[in-house]
């Protein structure tokens, strides 16, 4: 069978790869359910499979397997400097899945991670109860969808679900104790009609121009697919935020920008809009290396970026002159203090 990239590979999901311990756990089990006809191999370790040497990231991706485990040791990381706060303290991330069905060639995950494979960790009550301790100590502001798409996932894996009804269970009687942000692409707006809004769950939309989405964020939903999915959050009372993040560079960047901010504000109202993020690409320097061989034809990853303390960027008057220009057309939609553009 061909796979998506149409090269004869196993379908996606083909197979799909289990740790011992995690076998009986009731999230292995209901995931299961979605794949019958599914090989299943138990694994001892997830690292035996995820982190074997010489692992193809790409060619890997384009053929995804899963991989249910458990998470042990550290599941909760404080915010990353690439990543932006938008003003809050206590900012953390956490990773209950690793990798994404979405395959955006400038995504750090390829950089970052030594498979293609999709891992779903399966003991997210074991990250639960991690937050719960933290938050005897103080409030939290945490990043839950980063690297991955939870959204996208959400027919597999019902986290989206499982992660709204935990912040409204931690928030009751004690409101803005704990926020989080689900960052996605996806177009599934029946997902957010299907669940009870809670002020604590910010929905995050990244939007690029269609220009950018078919030149490099492949298997992605359009332009007009992720508006139609953030009217649909809106609609359901969910804090929705605008990502305008990252940039990315083009000819004719300037005109696909703008077409894009009057295409996304014909739609979405900008004053029931909590916030919108801009920034350009930037990545860490040992992620962009990887890249840069896993996608030697990439126009994207191959960009002469300037590194800047390790960290790759556009040069500093273009990127300058990308993020002002964009934020100064979003100011003729949204308050400037509601506009955030990342900072080093
Ligand atoms: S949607 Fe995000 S996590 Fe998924 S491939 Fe694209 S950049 Fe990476």
């Amino acid at each position: 069978m061909r796979n998506l990239d149409g090269n004869y590979y196993n379908p996606p999901f083909s197979h799909i790869y289990v740790e011992r311990a995690a076998a009986e756990h009731p999230v292995t089990r209901r995931i299961l359910t979605r794949f019958p006809r599914a090989e299943i191999i138990t694994i001892e370790h997830y690292k035996d499979v995820f982190c074997r040497r010489g692992q193809d990231y790409v060619l890997q991706h384009g053929t995804q397997k899963l991989i249910l485990a458990k998470k042990h040791g550290t599941l909760l990381y404080e915010g990353a400097p690439v990543c932006q706060s938008f003003g809050n303290e206590n900012f953390y991330y956490t990773s209950c899945v690793m990798n994404c069905v979405y395959d955006c060639e400038y995504c750090y995950l390829k950089g970052m991670y030594p498979s293609g494979n999709l891992v779903i960790f399966v003991n997210l009550d074991d990250y639960f109860a991690e937050i719960e301790r933290r938050l005897a100590r103080h409030s939290m502001y945490l990043c839950v969808s980063y690297d991955t798409d939870l959204a996208a996932i959400e027919p597999i894996a019902g986290y989206v679900g499982a992660w709204v009804e935990f912040v409204r269970g931690q928030n009751a009687g004690r409101p803005g104790r704990l926020k989080i942000e689900l960052r996605t692409k996806s177009a599934d707006g029946r997902l957010w009609q299907s669940l009870a809004p809670e002020d604590g769950v910010i929905c995050a939309f990244t939007l690029s121009p269609q220009a950018v989405i078919d030149a490099c964020e492949h298997r992605t939903p359009s332009l007009a697919q992720r508006i139609g999915a953030a009217e649909a959050a809106l609609a359901a009372g969910f804090p929705v935020r605008l990502c305008f993040d990252p940039m990315i560079y083009c000819k004719d960047w300037r005109s696909q920008y703008a077409s894009m901010t009057e295409q996304v504000f014909s739609r979405i109202p900008a004053d029931k809009l909590i916030d919108v993020s801009v920034g350009s690409f930037r990545i860490s320097q040992e992620y962009l290396k990887k890249m840069r061989r896993c996608e030697p034809g990439s126009a994207v990853v191959q960009f002469p970026f300037r590194n800047e303390g390790g960290f790759y960027q556009y040069p500093p008057e273009l990127m300058e002159e990308m993020e002002r220009y964009l934020a100064e057309r979003l100011a003729g939609h949204v308050a400037r203090e509601r506009i955030f553009r990342w900072k080093a």
